[in-house]
């Protein structure tokens, strides 16, 4: 019988090979008296409450308080989520996460007078106020708060908005609950002959199995399940796309679409973009597919063809300490400050380096204000994503490590739409290098794969994502229907258009689009896309620029969130609202594609 390598506990992990978290609380008991002060000083929010439109030393010094205790927050719940990644099994940390995240709930309520306040007070009394020294420090953070003004309703009716919170997230619970338990999908025989439950998480890994008949089995009896509960998807859906609407009509936005970018002040421009760049260049896109279905000996090429590596992974072997040294050496170009500091940080045992019982899956980067940037890898020597993995999550940590040491505590967290850039940047500086070192071979030919497979992913399917939920969105918008049929078709016509004339098309993708959870939070996806884009033009802006360049990129990771997200990035040298940025990743696509059919 083949011994099965059991993984170890938590207990028996070398302790080098675990992070050190004494930067945020140095044991348990620490975390324990600071969480109970912290929980006695929530009553002081009540001294504010009622009074902020007085004068701007108190709207100051409320603003002042609840940025301490979020700070105090952030610090304590890193701990314990931390802690109780480590191992899920241990029943201390799920209680001591499950107490905190009880009390920041309370601390959340307390709270909770002071953005209507703050949106009560008139514009010009703010303006005028946002001018005194000790309203300084919080000027953007009012002026955000301030924006919302417009589309803020009366106290009574926002009343009735927050009343029906529950109710609105009906259709998206439902779907989760249809999705995540209700449906069976049974078992599939995999290449090896093992039985395989086929289930969400697996689908993606049967597919990409080198026996056709495995993914095609997969695909057919996956999408059975979604076949025979559409009606009801369809509702779902339906049911979360009517919710988006009602909402953007109560508050006063021209759309669901105006209302989803209002909060990181994006322009449509930037959204209608990127929808356009990308079918421009969707022939490339085709081109690929082309090459997919040749090198594969395949007649036609089907989706459920189109997660399988071309090439199988070359055997590699990287241990931590060599991992660590490729990372730094992929990571020169961005100046040894950055590598020395990432350095020192992953000696000084930011990472938890290893898989044990009950640890988290995957990876996590977890930066905060006071404490060191942990990253969470369960990292396998003789996986080379997981070098890619290593250098994505170093970006964010080093995102976090440059802004908490440049911004005040309120603005130093940066966004969605630009924490993927650090961390994708990372990543291509890291293909870069090994496609340096690699010769002509096999080894060349799967790094560009992976490339061209993973642009695919984030920038291409990701678009067709955002099309899919901008048409959806505006056929509630203008009264049409949105039923299991034109659901389909809308899909269907998007399928054609973004897999090409030559693509064998099966009628059972159409049903891709019951079963995306991202879309019961609706135009969010873009974001994957227009960060991945802005770090490619970054990364070759760095590597083909001089010390201008490096330090735009070096100045975006210090600024946090000190600017709305496009600023930002058009400081360090992109514009997002121009479709330059997202051609410049897509024909680096078309590159990647060429010279990867002149390999193969
Ligand atoms: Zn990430």
């Amino acid at each position: 019988m083949k011994k099965i390598k059991k993984l170890p506990a938590r207990n028996e992990v070398p302790h080098a090979d675990t992070w050190d978290l004494s930067s945020l609380f140095a044991d348990d008991a620490a975390w324990e008296q600071a969480f109970r002060k912290w929980e006695r000083r929530i009553p002081g929010y009540q001294r504010f409450c009622g009074q902020l439109a007085s004068d701007p030393a108190t709207l100051a010094a409320c603003l002042r308080f609840d940025c301490d205790l979020d700070r105090w927050g952030e610090r304590l719940g890193g701990y314990a989520y931390l802690k109780a990644a480590e191992d899920q099994a241990d029943s201390r940390y799920q209680a001591m996460l499950a107490r905190f995240q009880n009390v920041a709930t309370r601390a959340g309520e307390a709270a909770s007078y002071i953005r209507p306040e703050i949106l009560a007070i008139s514009a010009a009394k703010i303006n005028q106020w946002c001018e005194a020294k000790e309203l300084k420090p919080y000027r953007l953070m009012l002026q955000r708060i301030l924006r919302y003004k417009k589309h803020t309703l009366g106290k009574r009716e926002e009343g009735l908005l927050a009343m029906q919170g529950e109710m609105a997230q009906t259709a998206s619970k439902t779907f989760r609950q249809l999705h995540d338990a209700d449906l069976k999908f049974g078992s599939i025989t995999n290449e090896r002959g093992e039985q395989v439950e086929l289930g969400n998480a697996t689908f993606l890994q049967v597919l990409q199995s080198p026996q056709r008949s495995v993914r095609r089995a997969a695909f057919t009896q996956y999408y059975q399940q979604f076949q025979a509960h559409e009606n009801t998807l369809a509702a779902t859906l339906s049911g979360s796309i009517h919710t988006d609407a009602y909402y953007a009509r109560a508050r006063g936005y021209d759309s669901s679409l105006a209302a989803a970018l209002f909060p990181d002040n994006v322009p449509q421009a930037v959204y209608d973009n990127l929808i356009q760049a990308v079918h421009r260049r969707l022939p490339a896109v085709h081109r690929y597919y082309d090459l997919r279905r040749r090198k594969m000996r395949l007649r036609d090429l089907h989706h459920y063809d189109t997660y399988v590596p071309i090439l199988t992974e070359q055997s590699t072997r990287h241990t931590w300490d060599e991992a660590v040294q490729l990372v730094l050496g992929a990571l020169h170009p961005l100046g040894g400050e950055y590598t020395a500091a990432l350095e020192r940080g992953l000696c000084a045992r930011w990472c938890d380096r290893y898989p044990n019982r009950g640890k988290q899956s995957g990876a996590f980067s977890s930066g905060s204000y006071d404490g060191d940037p942990y990253i969470l890898m369960n990292y396998k020597p003789d996986v080379l994503e997981d070098v890619f993995t290593l250098a994505h999550e170093a970006g964010h940590s080093m995102h976090s490590y440059y802004s908490a040491r440049q911004q005040p505590f309120q603005y130093y967290n940066y966004t969605i739409f630009v924490a993927e850039v650090a961390s994708t940047f990372n990543e291509q500086l890291l293909c870069q290098h090994l496609l340096q070192q690699a010769d002509d071979g096999p080894r060349r030919a799967y790094l560009l794969n992976r490339e061209i497979d993973s642009i695919r992913a984030t920038i291409v399917r990701q678009t067709m994502f955002a099309e899919f939920e901008k048409i959806t969105h505006e056929m509630a918008e203008s009264g049409r229907p949105l039923t299991v049929q034109t659901f389909k078709e809308v899909y269907r016509q998007l399928l054609e258009q973004y897999f090409g004339p030559d693509f064998a098309l099966d009628d059972e993708l159409a049903l891709e689009c019951f079963r995306i959870p991202h879309f019961y939070r609706a135009f969010y996806v873009y974001k994957y896309a227009t960060g991945l884009s802005a770090a490619i033009a970054l990364s070759r802006r760095v590597l083909g620029g001089g010390a201008q360049e490096l330090n735009g990129y070096l100045n975006f990771l210090q600024a946090g969130c000190s600017k709305d997200p496009l600023d930002l990035l058009r400081d360090a040298g992109v514009d997002m609202a121009s479709p330059e940025p997202v051609e410049t990743a897509l024909s680096h696509f078309e590159q990647l594609v060429a010279e990867l059919d002149r390999l193969l």
